[in-house]
């Protein structure tokens, strides 16, 4: 098969790669009909992480299932399935709380590389929810969304305890940004500021619910929430954080503590909304899908990571 493969930062590459197999008899292999570029490939991609290269890339994925292990006893041949970026076995303690990016077995599925056109699934029991049917194509973008963008931005907004009435302020105009817009709509917040200082991602933030858009950052952009809140401070005391994107820098523990803040996040456990999800997206509810606005052939990947660096696409979709 082919598949992307990071050499070192600002290389990445379509190479050749074994077709994977079952290994453990609760995996399945399933086959991509798309996959996509996540905005955390840009780290190593920028070299902010360190590159352990050659190295797969990709945890983004949807597929049909292609072969299934002899354990493997709900997942079946022929479905079309929907996992996240941990394979969880979905029975543990943790996953029974909702924490299956946590999940005592979990396996990271960036180190099986699913920038391919075929990917080992372990646990495939746990971490595979499969459509009734399989979907038309123009489904496929708001399945693969869900994957991770999707499921992350709405653990972010589960987690900031977006409920009816409320107001919201989203912070970063990425795909999950975006996607925290969306859920947030979902959730039932009365005002979603939308911070970003990008028109065509503006414009897709007041689509997919955003009341306000915020152009400045940093204290200033926190001014202006406060303004448009009567003088309520970013997170009012008491509020509640919803953080889902690694933390490149230290959260201010002395201010947390005199805030009254609630901050709750960490990796999105995007298994325990995907069933719910699934169905939004099967019934044509929510549209997340639409922050694909760059659809590459899997050969030109490069460029597709090129075009995420230089923020010119929100979201890469690759296409076999
Ligand atoms: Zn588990």
């Amino acid at each position: 098969m082919r598949g992307a493969v990071l050499h070192a930062p600002g290389d990445v590459r379509l190479e050749r790669r074994d077709d994977p197999s079952i290994i453990e008899p609760t995996d399945a292999v399933i086959s991509l009909p798309a996959t996509c570029v996540c905005g955390s490939d840009l780290w190593p991609y920028r070299g902010v992480e360190a590159v352990d290269g050659p190295a797969p890339m990709g945890h983004e994925y949807v597929g049909i299932v292609e072969a299934v292990g002899s354990a493997v006893t709900t997942i079946k041949p022929g479905q079309f399935v929907i996992g996240s970026f941990f394979a969880s076995d979905n029975t543990c303690e943790v996953c029974r709380a909702g924490y299956q990016s946590s999940c005592v077995h979990r396996e990271l599925m960036g180190a099986i590389g699913t920038q391919a056109e075929l990917a080992r699934v372990p646990l495939a029991d746990g971490t595979l929810v499969a459509t009734p049917d399989v979907p038309p194509d123009d489904l496929i973008p708001s399945f693969l969304a869900a994957s991770d963008v999707l499921g992350t931005g709405w653990f972010g907004a589960v987690a900031a305890e977006v409920s009816p009435g409320k107001t919201v302020a989203v912070v970063g105009d990425g795909a999950v940004g975006l996607l925290a817009v969306l859920a947030s709509k979902r959730l039932g917040a009365e005002r979603i500021i939308a911070m970003s200082r990008h028109e065509s991602r503006q414009k897709l933030a007041l689509e997919f619910g955003a009341t306000d858009i915020i152009e400045e950052r940093g204290d200033e952009g926190a001014a202006r929430i406060r303004e448009l809140t009567n003088g309520l401070g970013a997170t009012r005391p008491g509020g509640h954080i919803g953080y889902v994107g690694v933390t490149h820098g230290e959260l201010p523990g002395d201010e947390l503590f005199f805030s009254h803040a609630h901050l709750h996040g960490g990796p999105a456990p995007v298994r325990r909304f995907l069933p719910e999800l699934t169905d939004l997206i099967w019934n044509r509810e929510i549209d997340p899908g639409r922050v694909f606005d760059l659809t590459l052939p899997l050969a030109e990947v490069a460029e597709g990571y090129r075009a995420m660096d230089e923020r010119r696409a929100i979201k890469t979709l690759l296409c076999p």
